[in-house]
Order: C-alpha cells, then sequence, then structure tokens
C-alpha cells in the first residue's frame, strides 16, 4: 500500500516538474532532453533519472541539473542529489517507463517526426516546416537589413555556390528566420529537384541524439549529406564538448566539400560564438557573413506600412504609425505584436485606432520600449546594492555571498531588459544560458518566501528603472 503511493506522489511530482521546464525551456529543447528521461525512483533524498543514452545523460546533467534539482526541491525540500544514469535499453520503439506520466495529450513535435530512420527515409523529413508568410516579398528592405537580404537573394538565386556558408546574425527578432524559410521558398519554387533542408540547431541535435539511441547513424549521416542546400537556424544552440557539435562539423565538411551551400544563423558573428569550438568558428566565418542591425525608424515605419496592408481590411492613420514606428523600436517581433493587438482590441470594442487608444492598448509594451536598460546598468546597481565588486558579476566565484547578488542581477537582466537567455549569460562571464534560466527560477521561487530578498527587488528595480 505504502509503496503505491510513494510511488505515485512521485510520478506526480514528476509530472509537475517536467511541465515547468517545459514551460521555461520550450517545446523543442524539451522534447529533445527531457521528455526521453525516465524517472526511476526516490532513495533516500537521492532522486533517480535516467537517459537512453551516455551522450544524452551527460547533457541533460550538464545543462538541466541543476534546473530539475531546483524544481524538485519546490515541490519537496528532501530531495538533494538528483542522479542521473544511463538506462538499460528499451525495445525499439518502446518508451514505456516504470513511472512514466499520463500522455498530456498535447501535440508534440516529436509526434511529426518519422517513427524511426529506416533506411530509406526520405532527407526532407528531418527538416521543419516552413512559414508561409516568411517569403522575400513579404520582407522590408532597409538599412539594417540590405546586405543579409541580398546575400540571401544571391544564395537563393543561383545554384553555382559563392559565399560558403552564408552566415547571418543578429538580434531576437529581427528577421533571421524569415530570411532563412524565404531562401528556402525560392528554392523549391525554382528548382524542385535541389533538395533543401531547413531545421534549427536543437532538431539537428535531436535527430542526432535519437539516431544514436536506434543505433542509426549511418542513415542520420546519410540524410544529411545528401542534400543541396542545408540550412541551420540558431546555431549559438550548439553546445559546448559535445559530440553534436563534431557531428555537425563533419557534416558541414562534407557538404562544403562536395559545394553544396550552407545557410546559418546565430545570435552573434562566428568569431564571438563562445560555445562553439575553435576550428568549428572560424570556418563557420569562411563564406559570406552578413549581420542585421537594430533597425532604424524608416524601416519599422516600412514594416508597419506592410503588415498592414497584408493584414488586408483596416486603415490607420499615419500618426499612429509613426507613433508606433518611433516608440517601439526594440525588434521587428515586438512592432508586429503591437500592431496585431491594436487591431484585434480596436475589431474587438469597435473603436477607431486613434493615437489615444494605442497608448492605452500598448501600454505595457510602450514603456518596455521607452526604458533602454542595459546589463551592465544592472550589474552596476546590483553590485552596488550589495557591495560587491563588479568584476564578481562575471566572475566563477559561488561564495553564496556574491552569488546570490549574481543571480539577482540575471533574473532582472531578464526582466528588464529583452536580451536573451544566451546574451545574458555571456555578459555574466559566458555563463550557459541554462544557468540563467536557473537563476531566474530560483530567484523567482526565493521572492515568495523571503520578505528581504523581495524588496531588494524591488527596489533595485525602481532605481533602475527610474
Ligand atoms: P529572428 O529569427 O531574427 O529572431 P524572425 O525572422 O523570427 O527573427 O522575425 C520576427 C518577426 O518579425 C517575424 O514575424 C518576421 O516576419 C518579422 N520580420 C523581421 N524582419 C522583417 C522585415 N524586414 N520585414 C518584414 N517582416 C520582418
Ligand atoms: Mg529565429
Amino acid at each position: 500500500m505504502e509503496q503505491v503511493s510513494t510511488s505515485q506522489i512521485l510520478a506526480s511530482q514528476w509530472q509537475q516538474v517536467r511541465t515547468a521546464i517545459r514551460a521555461d525551456i520550450g517545446e523543442a529543447s524539451f522534447n529533445s532532453w527531457i521528455k526521453p528521461l525516465q524517472c526511476d525512483g526516490l532513495r533516500g533524498g537521492r532522486l533517480h533519472l535516467s537517459a537512453p543514452t551516455r551522450f544524452m545523460c551527460d547533457w541533460v546533467r550538464s545543462h538541466f541539473g541543476d534546473h530539475l534539482r531546483a524544481a524538485w526541491q519546490g515541490l519537496d525540500a528532501e530531495i538533494d542529489i538528483v542522479d542521473i544514469i544511463v538506462s538499460r535499453p528499451l525495445p525499439r520503439g518502446k518508451n514505456a517507463a516504470p513511472l512514466a506520466p499520463p500522455d498530456s495529450g498535447q501535440p508534440e513535435a516529436a509526434a511529426s517526426q518519422p517513427a524511426s530512420f529506416g533506411a530509406n527515409f526520405d532527407g526532407h523529413d528531418l527538416g521543419s516546416p516552413l512559414d508561409p508568410r516568411y517569403r522575400f516579398d513579404s520582407f522590408v528592405v532597409g538599412k539594417s537589413n540590405e546586405l543579409a537580404y541580398a546575400a540571401s537573394q544571391r544564395v537563393a538565386e543561383q545554384p553555382d555556390v559563392k559565399f560558403n556558408p552564408l552566415f547571418i546574425h543578429g538580434g531576437v527578432g529581427l528577421g533571421k528566420t524569415h530570411l532563412m524559410h524565404a531562401i528556402a521558398w525560392h528554392i523549391r519554387e525554382i528548382d524542385g529537384a535541389r533538395k533543401v533542408m531547413y531545421l534549427s540547431a536543437e532538431k539537428f541535435m535531436y535527430h542526432f541524439i535519437r539516431a544514436l539511441r536506434e543505433r542509426d547513424a549511418m542513415s542520420f549521416k546519410q540524410a544529411f549529406r545528401s542534400v543541396d542546400v542545408l540550412m541551420i537556424d540558431d546555431v549559438q544552440f550548439f553546445s559546448r564538448k559535445d559530440s553534436t557539435q563534431e557531428e555537425f562539423f563533419h557534416t558541414f565538411n562534407a557538404l562544403i566539400d562536395q559545394k553544396k551551400q550552407i545557410v546559418l544563423t546565430g545570435d552573434c558573428s562566428p568569431s564571438a560564438l563562445d560555445d562553439i569550438e575553435e576550428r568549428v568558428r572560424s570556418r563557420l566565418g569562411w563564406g559570406l557573413v552578413a549581420d542585421i542591425h537594430q533597425t532604424d525608424f524608416e524601416l519599422r515605419l516600412g514594416i508597419l506600412e506592410s503588415k498592414l496592408r497584408q493584414a488586408g481590411s483596416t486603415q490607420i492613420d499615419r500618426k499612429v504609425l509613426e507613433f508606433l514606428a518611433h516608440r517601439i523600436n526594440s525588434n521587428v517581433r515586438e512592432l508586429e505584436g503591437a500592431l496585431t493587438r491594436l487591431l484585434a482590441y480596436a475589431s474587438l470594442v469597435g473603436r477607431p485606432i486613434t493615437l489615444e487608444l494605442s497608448q492605452e492598448v500598448l501600454q505595457d509594451l510602450l514603456r518596455a520600449n521607452d526604458r533602454r536598460i542595459t546589463i551592465e546598468d544592472i550589474q552596476k546597481r546590483v553590485a552596488a546594492h550589495y557591495n560587491i565588486r563588479m568584476t564578481d558579476m562575471h566572475s566563477a566565484r559561488r561564495a553564496r555571498n556574491v552569488a546570490r547578488p549574481r543571480q539577482v542581477a540575471m533574473y532582472l537582466s531578464k526582466q528588464l531588459t529583452s536580451r536573451s537567455l544566451p546574451e545574458i549569460g555571456r555578459k555574466f562571464g559566458g555563463r550557459d544560458h541554462t544557468t540563467v534560466m536557473h537563476a531566474v527560477r530560483r530567484i523567482e521561487e526565493l521572492r515568495q518566501t523571503e520578505a528581504v530578498l523581495a524588496e531588494d527587488i524591488e527596489m533595485l528595480k525602481r532605481i533602475i528603472e527610474s
């Protein structure tokens, strides 16, 4: 009896932990790394999880270990160690685990993948679907993105490979993925025989691990090496010391040798990709590196006009568009979001879109865009508040009196800037994005229970925002 209820509690905790982590790390990472884990039991404060391969085990341990522990401690303070080991192989295709949580019923990315890699599977299946809206003709060109746009068009139009690889980099929401899809669409249209494969770096890793798990690395290699154009989005997510990076490098070299086109994107230039091994990094910069800069007013206005035309119906006063272009200057995704929200709101409440309405409906976005707070500002304020040195923000010191303020600074960076987790990690002495994520969660939790910390944070926020 006792036995049963303990394992039920554990199963339900495991489900809660998975749900929390999924919300934090997103569907793709979740499916690649957390979903395949099994919960094997709890003995004396030691929780046992298992992963299907040695590699996966190492990866989960180094990238999500802290996260898993923290999430679990939130539910059961007794747990102080989370052990991740390699599980005994399951029969092919069977994922049933002793404590497998009930199926959440949510559609999962993995479900759309081929059930297994037969030697004859088609390379197209490995790629991700393309967004029909992301075309060249829906991309608005301005000074900040003209090089990336021109290079993308060139690559899409000419079968003879000139720039290899084409590496596009820039901040979040500035159109990298849009351009990638536009290239893929264009090539498919003008030459259906050319095999184009588009996928994210995370998806690449996922497929690779899966191939290893199913002992089918050969067909994985063949599938990737038989494409004519390989496009990998967000390569900053390839992580250090990992065999997927190695595998990517081999694929990359093989394709370059065969004069097949490669297109990559990242959130910074190849030379600044700290998590990527030096020899890989330098090769990434061999072709053409095109960066997308922050948008300027003209471009933002152009994008708004273009989106409005696409949306069809509503007329909006040019004054309102100018206002938006002026005030929402962080990135294109937010700008689009603002316009969508405004159109939806106006149509729901049946009010004309005026300056006043825009201010009212977009209050939070406008405020967020007004304060151009930098991570350095935050680090300085937090360091001063806790009386530590600025260098401690970057250092590897783990002493609590510096580690906690550092976590607070990471938390505030996530809250008060639009920087991505990897970007924040880099500003804190080159830490991994999962470290940042862990810090954010940790502070989030502590705020609930520690009044002093909650006050500190409120005060720091006020100082920083003023
Ligand atoms: P990234 O991959 O760089 O983070 P995305 O390509 O996902 O950014 O772009 C975010 C959103 O902004 C997408 O909906 C995209 O269509 C839109 N967008 C970005 N730049 C432009 C542009 N120059 N013209 C039109 N839409 C754009
Ligand atoms: Mg993108």
